[in-house]
């Protein structure tokens, strides 16, 4: 009997995990397929592929098994599963191309399925929601573990003993204080994943439609020069963030500034007002969430406690960001 429940053409079962630098989707998939080789007894190839930077950039990681041969290192397009690490992906990347119509999505999100499905534009297959982020959280670890218990649920062709195994064996040895925690985060990805299957109607399976890179060898400008002023301007750094902000208090600041210079990434938007003896001076009006990335670095450095870290709940980053006037030179 075969160990895997379907296979494409050639023999393959495939997983897709789409995530961003710093959630931990490459261990993952790794552990995903020591399993599945350890475990099943299966053939098994991991592999990922990553941005230009190693946190905040999409990064996909790749898991094929086979009963057969396995000598394919292609990224994987149709895949039977996808694991969505980050639901911030949605903006920038299809995280659901190519998923087979019988396939399943695995989504970290706080949303329900019917919410995910219609965000996705999913017409058949299954769809699976986790609060991976909330259960990391909680549990001190990281997306990642919570993210494969997951997985092992609706893929049951996977042995959750022989993921366990791969954890403890994973951690031990270095980290041995962390193998009790990334058990009980598997087990609750496991245990509140929640899903529902819609029937394919033949009528509205999506089309698959091959990811072509907008600028590759033969597009890019010569030397890879960036020739727009500004670009960073648009950049959405809050898929980098891991559950936690930096909550301002201005009734407690005292506009000295040491949060401003430890921001890696100029989230600080000031203003002139005039101070009480009438002169001049720079007031710190808020932060401009797009481009918080949670590390936090401001709240250790307030004097004043101004600053304090916070849990963050869906819609706060938006009501609360105080924008900053950017003007492009071409404007
Ligand atoms: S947490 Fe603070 S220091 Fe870090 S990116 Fe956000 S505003 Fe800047
Ligand atoms: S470090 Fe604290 S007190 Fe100083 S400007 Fe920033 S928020 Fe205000």
């Amino acid at each position: 009997m075969s160990k895997l429940p379907i296979k494409n053409d050639l023999g393959f079962f495939e997983i897709r995990l789409e995530s961003i630098g710093g959630l931990g989707a490459h261990l993952a998939g790794k552990m995903l397929a020591e399993a599945g080789v350890l475990g099943l007894g299966l053939n098994g190839a991991h592999f990922s592929s990553y941005g230009s930077e190693k946190k905040g950039t999409p990064v996909k990681s790749f898991v094929r098994f086979s009963e057969g041969e396995l000598r394919i290192s292609s990224p994987i397009e149709r895949p039977h599963i996808i694991g969505v690490f980050h639901e911030a992906l949605f903006k920038t990347v299809d995280v659901a191309n190519g998923l087979l119509p019988d396939g399943v999505i695995i989504v970290n999100t706080s949303k329900s399925v019917d919410e995910i499905r219609e965000e996705l534009n999913l017409k058949s297959g299954t769809v699976a929601v986790v609060d991976a982020l909330n259960i990391a959280v909680e549990e001190k670890t990281r997306v990642n573990t919570a993210m494969l218990g997951a997985i092992f649920r609706v893929a049951e062709f996977l042995n959750p003993e022989a993921i366990k195994n791969v954890i403890r064996a994973t951690f031990e040895e270095k980290y041995p204080h962390l193998v009790d925690s990334n058990i009980k985060t598997f087990d609750r990805g496991y245990n509140e994943v929640v899903f529902k299957t819609f029937e394919a109607d033949q009528n509205a399976v999506s089309e698959f439609v091959r990811q072509k890179s907008a600028v590759g060898y033969e597009t890019q400008p010569i030397g890879g020069v960036i020739t727009n002023p500004g670009n960073t301007i648009l950049k959405d750094l809050s898929g980098s963030r891991q559950g936690f902000l930096p909550e301002y208090n201005a009734d407690k600041c005292i506009n000295c500034a040491n949060c401003d210079i430890a921001c890696p990434d100029l989230c600080f938007v000031w203003e002139e007002k005039e101070d009480k003896k009438g002169r001049p001076q720079m007031f710190l009006k808020g932060i401009d969430y797009q481009y918080c990335k949670g590390c936090l670095k401001c709240v250790d450095v307030c004097p004043t406690g101004a600053l304090t870290t916070i849990r963050e709940t869906d819609g706060y980053a938006d009501e609360h960001r105080v924008p900053h006037k950017f003007k492009l030179a071409s404007n």
